[in-house]
């Protein structure tokens, strides 16, 4: 995004707010924001590394006093220790706000119900989608996570309009209450998907099922949570609160920045936080920027849905594997359905990759053609031969939280 005078002057200002805590005292020592005056000053700035949030565990990265402080989430991390993010009273107003943005620019009022499936606690997900739906006076639904009858049973009985949930939630949802024939007792309109790649056929898939609008939003525990940028009813990508953070997006190899509307890793600076500023900080996620005005109006720049994450690509014999490139070979395939995943083995010397794909088509020729097409598309996009196994609908793992698809067993 573009480097204002005026955005300058907020970077200067939350680094000097960042250098008040001893996170980025002894990272940065010796910088001085007055000295930063242009981008290219900026850009030589250090990035911030997740690895670095986890040595700061517990509250290493308290930029204020201790008495400030309202709030502690943490993000999840799959191994090891999790990063605690503190937050001020400031920041959990200025989160609202974001996230009631987030429901507006998505044409939801406070007529609205939400019913709001993803978990509470340390995680900020449930949590972001009550605090807006409150602010924006909407009726917010604190489901949660697990127990489907519940869910469904709730979403009738409340007549819930909008849904806030992850990709694969989502679809969970859509199948049972398709699979329970109550359809027409469901009365969503909305469908506020949390940030994850998801693939054209599935966002297809939710939308026809549960015959609602889909709108995708961003977000992560580090940098608030959900809500710092959601897509419009344009469907072409997501703004940015560009009011509260900058974004670059980096090659990820190099660390520089990519030519604009190149895929890059996207990486934020905070510029109104006071909890746990964070200057550069590395997502991982992977999405380009879309440059021009948006028909909706709304003066904020916006990036294209998430792409995956730098570090979900696998390399398997030479062929880099994104996901998003396996979501876009299946959408093709007719009969082929959008969940799968891939297993990437290691026997006898050599790299095994098999795909698993679900399938409505229950004949065994007509799965074995399948599997033939797959692996011929397969090879022609990404330039290796999977072993493509085809399962009918439902047999792979839903997950509540954000989904896997590609498991290395290599190492
Ligand atoms: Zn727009």
């Amino acid at each position: 995004m573009d480097m204002t005078p005026e955005m300058l002057a907020k970077i200067r200002a939350s680094l000097a707010h960042a250098l008040e805590g001893d996170f980025y005292r002894t990272r940065f020592r010796g910088v001085i924001p007055d000295d930063i005056r242009t981008r290219a000053d900026f850009e030589k700035l250090p990035f911030t590394e997740k690895e670095d949030l986890r040595d700061a565990y517990p509250l290493g990265l308290l930029a204020v006093p201790d008495e400030a402080v309202v709030r502690i989430h943490s993000s999840s991390g799959t191994t090891g220790t999790p990063v605690i993010i503190p937050y001020t009273q400031k920041d959990v107003d200025d989160w609202s706000l974001m996230f009631r943005r987030c429901y507006e620019t998505a044409g939801i009022t406070n007529k609205d119900r939400i019913h709001i499936t993803p978990g509470y606690g340390l995680w900020t997900a449930g949590i972001g989608f009550q605090l807006g739906a409150e602010l924006l006076g909407a009726m917010a639904i604190p489901m949660g996570p697990g127990n489907t009858d519940k869910q469904i049973q709730m979403m009738m009985d409340m007549k819930s309009t909008v849904l806030g949930a992850t990709s694969s939630y989502a679809l969970l949802l859509a199948e049972e209450i398709e699979r329970r024939g109550v359809r027409d007792r469901i009365h969503l309109k909305k469908g506020v998907i949390g940030s994850e790649r998801w693939g054209e056929k599935m966002r297809r898939r939710i939308a026809s099922e549960l015959g609602v609008e889909l709108y995708d939003i961003y977000g992560l525990t580090e940098i608030y949570g959900p809500g710092i940028g959601m897509s419009c009813r344009h469907e072409c990508g997501m703004h940015m609160w560009t009011d509260f953070l900058y974004y670059e997006i980096i090659d990820p190899k190099t660390g520089l920045p990519v030519p604009e509307g190149e895929v890059g890793e996207i990486v934020i600076t905070t510029l109104q936080k006071e909890g746990a500023p964070l200057i550069r900080y590395r997502t991982h996620d992977l999405t380009r920027d879309l440059p021009g005005p948006c028909a909706c109006g709304l003066d904020f720049p916006r990036i294209d849905t998430l792409i995956g994450r730098s570090d979900d690509m696998v390399k398997v014999k030479g062929s880099l594997i994104y996901p998003s490139t396996v979501d876009t070979l299946l959408a093709q395939v007719d009969g082929v359905s959008s969940e799968y995943q891939i297993m990437i083995d290691h026997l006898n010397g050599k790299d095994i990759l098999t795909l698993f794909f679900e399938t409505p088509l229950e004949d065994r020729d007509t799965r074995k053609a399948l599997e033939k097409t797959v692996e011929a598309d397969f090879k022609k996009m990404i330039g290796i031969v999977p072993k493509a196994k085809a399962v009918g609908l439902g047999e792979l793992p839903r997950s509540e939280k954000k989904s896997t698809r590609i498991f290395d067993n290599r190492y």
